[in-house]
C-alpha cells in the first residue's frame, strides 16, 4: 500500500505502454487506403469517410471493435491488423516502470483494445509477465470513456474506485475515471513521432517512464 491509499494501478495499453504511432498510422493511412481500393473512392474521399464514420462512434466500444469496424467499412480488419505484430514498439521505460511499480502496487492492464488485438499485442510484447491482471473493456461491455465501465470494473476489482489509479493517454477515459472516484494520471505523449500534448487539467506526465520518479509514495496527487 502506498501513496494516498492507492494499491492498484489500472494501466492502459495503447499509447501508455506501447507507442501509439502504429495505431495512428493504421487508422490514418492503412484503413483509408484499403477503403479507397475497395470502394473506388479517391484517397482524399476515403480519408474523409473514415474520419466521419469514426467520429460518429468515438468514445464507444464500436470504435475499438474489429468486427464492428469490419462491417462498417466492408473490410476484414482482423486480417489487416495481423501483420502489425512485428511493428509494435513499447514506450521507453515501460517495462522498468512495471517492474518497479510491482514492488508497491498491483498492476492491472485495462484496455479498450479489441480482444484479438489485445492478445496479439500481449504475445508480441511479453507484457503479461509484468502484470497482475488484464481486463478487456469488451468483456465488460463498456468503454473506459463510459461511467458504467467503472461500476463493472468495481465488481471485479475491489480497489476500484477508492484505492485505484488509472494511467491512460485517453483524456476522455481519464476524465470518466476521475468522475467515478478513481485517481488518474494522463499520458501527454502517447505517439513518439508527435510532440507532447498540452494537458492543463489534473496530473499529467509525458510518458510512463516519467512516473518512475513518483514511485512509490508520490505517485498520487
Ligand atoms: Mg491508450
Amino acid at each position: 500500500m502506498a501513496g494516498d491509499g492507492v494499491s492498484t494501478l489500472f494501466i492502459d495499453m495503447d499509447g501508455t505502454l506501447t507507442d501509439l504511432a502504429l495505431d495512428r498510422l493504421f487508422f490514418t493511412e492503412t484503413l483509408p487506403q484499403c477503403f479507397a481500393d475497395l470502394s473506388g473512392a479517391s484517397l482524399a474521399e476515403a480519408r474523409r469517410h473514415v474520419v466521419a464514420e469514426l467520429a460518429a462512434i468515438q468514445g464507444t466500444l464500436a470504435w475499438y471493435s474489429l468486427p464492428r469496424l469490419s462491417s462498417l467499412f466492408g473490410l476484414d480488419l482482423e486480417a489487416l491488423t495481423e501483420g502489425l505484430a512485428r511493428a509494435i514498439v513499447l514506450q521507453p521505460g515501460a517495462i522498468e516502470f512495471l517492474e518497479q511499480a510491482g514492488e508497491h502496487y498491483r498492476r492491472v492492464l485495462v484496455t479498450n483494445a479489441d480482444p484479438v488485438v489485445l492478445a496479439m499485442k500481449l504475445r508480441a510484447t511479453g507484457l503479461a509477465a509484468w502484470l497482475d491482471g488484464v481486463i478487456c473493456a469488451h468483456h465488460l461491455g463498456a468503454a473506459k470513456e463510459e461511467a458504467i465501465f467503472y461500476e463493472r470494473l468495481a465488481a471485479l476489482e475491489p480497489d476500484c474506485p477508492l484505492a485505484g489509479l488509472l494511467i491512460d493517454d485517453n483524456l476522455a477515459a481519464v476524465a470518466a475515471a476521475r468522475r467515478a472516484g478513481l485517481q488518474a494520471v494522463a499520458i501527454a505523449r502517447p505517439d513518439r513521432s508527435r510532440p507532447a500534448r498540452d494537458i492543463t487539467e489534473g496530473f499529467a506526465v509525458e510518458n510512463i517512464a516519467a512516473l518512475k520518479d513518483f514511485l512509490p509514495e508520490r505517485l498520487t496527487r
